[in-house]
């Protein structure tokens, strides 16, 4: 294949996905396959000669889509959502085009430049203090990873880095039981260990206690330990707990501890000035981490971190061997440029800035403030349907869009209305653990649903329960 095919064959894609999308509808959400299926469609080795494309792509439509769960099928209500709107599906489909690797200012002038531009706007979109500089990672894990690394350095006065955390105090990190398994990987991951994790004690809406928070560092201060971070959420991915930020932060900075905020879902919605109260405080944070390929409509993947100070981020995980000095520009320093690979922790990276461009200029915030408050607000229509369907009870109330219910027969019933309600296919729901309840989660933010589509919830669970 060369590149005169490959524009022929792009216009044909085009064409796919724009009947793919169209009948979405259609498709029951969640594939109906058995494990092992794809796998045996496919031959067990490489092809030795080459195969032309019409075969390659017949084949793909014969096995790929009918195995796929539809993520931005307009009745996906499970998880929280990932959602691709047209215009950062074409940003992405530029990106593609130009296909370079951003890892530094000089292998990506624009990419580098955009990335800086592009978080501003989302940090004045989101009401954050005009102090935050930051990046574009992947994923909010890689987000918290880097901010779990920077606890570690800046405990340790930059020695774990350097010698290792052999001869260190017992390093602790704090966060409440709702946060997510990101922050148990961070502590693994940077050699802080599982078991120094603390999880703060939770009030009636499942928040972190700033009173059992200040309890639990001084205990460890008592023992020798050395509190290094601590870790708050805003809109919990179980059931969308929200902690008290302002006065967690105030316990933390007592103790001259780092914070880091993990608004990976809620965060999208605080482009809508009536929500901010949830995350109130949040300027006192010093790293924060919103999706907006989550409720903002940019494509998979685009995870933004926001630093009050990117140096200690920075000192723990740049590098700068000579073979990724920036020459060209000797006359303004090699600090005024930024080179992103120091801000994370791969070297490569994909430009990722220009889908969250395309995304904001072609719907405006204007445009995204109107989704998200239209799905808070059907979300809300919805568990109070669900709520007057017999034998069903709201167990969470909405979130922003997030709820769940359960049945009132107990968890075996409503394990088993789970696996009706996704083995019939129009909608998709999944499940999580209240206070050791089974219940069923319901998220609103596929970024076409319609109110019908929201609604088509009760009527699914009506005929199913
Ligand atoms: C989705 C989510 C994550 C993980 O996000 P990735 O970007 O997939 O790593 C972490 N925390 C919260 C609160 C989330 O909603």
């Amino acid at each position: 294949m060369n590149h005169d095919e490959l524009r022929e064959w792009s216009k044909r894609a085009a064409d796919w996905a724009h009947e793919y999308h169209a009948n979405l509808r259609d498709r029951p959400v969640r594939p109906r396959v058995v494990p092992g299926a794809t796998a045996a469609r496919l031959p067990t080795h490489a092809p030795e000669e080459p195969e032309p494309l019409e075969r390659i792509v017949a084949d793909f439509e014969a096995i790929v889509p009918a195995a796929m769960t539809h993520w931005q099928h307009p009745r996906f209500f499970a998880y929280f959502p990932a959602n691709a709107a047209p215009a950062s599906m074409l940003a992405e489909q530029l990106a593609n085009a130009i296909a370079a690797q951003a890892m530094l200012w000089q292998t990506s002038p624009a990419a580098s430049e955009m990335e800086a531009v592009m978080v501003g706007w989302l940090r004045d979109a989101l009401g954050l203090a005009p102090h935050f500089r930051g990046t574009i990672h992947d994923t909010a894990t890689t987000a918290t990873l880097c901010a779990v690394l920077t606890m570690r350095e800046l405990a340790t006065a930059h020695q774990g880095n350097e010698e290792g955390l052999r001869g260190q105090p017992t390093l602790r990190i704090y966060a409440s039981s709702q946060a997510h398994s990101s922050i148990d990987k961070a502590v693994r991951l940077a050699g802080i260990g599982q078991a120094n994790l603390v999880k703060v004690a939770t009030d009636a809406q499942d928040a972190l206690d700033p009173e059992a928070l200040e309890a639990a560092i001084r205990a460890d201060l008592d023992a020798g330990h050395r509190p290094a971070g601590v870790v708050l959420c805003t809109g919990g991915t179980s059931v969308g707990a929200c902690d008290p930020i302002a006065a967690s932060v105030a316990v933390a900075k007592s103790h001259g501890l780092y914070v880091h905020l993990d608004a990976a879902w809620a965060g999208s919605a605080m482009i809508c000035p009536e929500f901010r109260g949830l995350w109130a405080g949040v300027d006192g944070a010093d790293s924060v981490v919103v999706n907006p390929h989550k409720w903002l409509g940019v494509q998979f993947d685009c995870s933004v971190q926001f630093l009050a100070d990117p140096v200690p981020q920075v000192r723990t995980l740049g590098l700068r061997p000579d073979y990724l000095r920036t020459l060209e520009h000797p006359s303004e320093g090699e600090d005024a440029v930024i080179d992103y690979n120091e801000w994370t922790i791969p070297l490569g990276r994909r430009f990722r800035a220009l889908k969250l461009w395309f995304t904001l200029r072609a719907y405006g915030l204007e445009g995204l403030r109107q989704r998200i408050r239209d799905h808070v607000a059907w979300a809300r229509e919805l568990a109070q349907e669900v709520a007057a369907i017999p034998g069903v009870e709201v167990v969470t109330q909405p979130a922003l869009s997030l709820f769940t219910f359960a049945s009132s027969a107990g968890d075996e019933a409503t394990e088993a209305l789970l696996r009706k309600v996704n083995d019939d296919g129009r909608i998709y729901l999944t499940q999580t653990r209240h206070h050791g309840r089974f219940v069923i989660r319901v998220q609103v933010g596929q970024f076409d649903c319609t109110r019908d589509d929201v609604m088509s919830v009760a009527e699914v669970l009506r005929e199913l329960a």
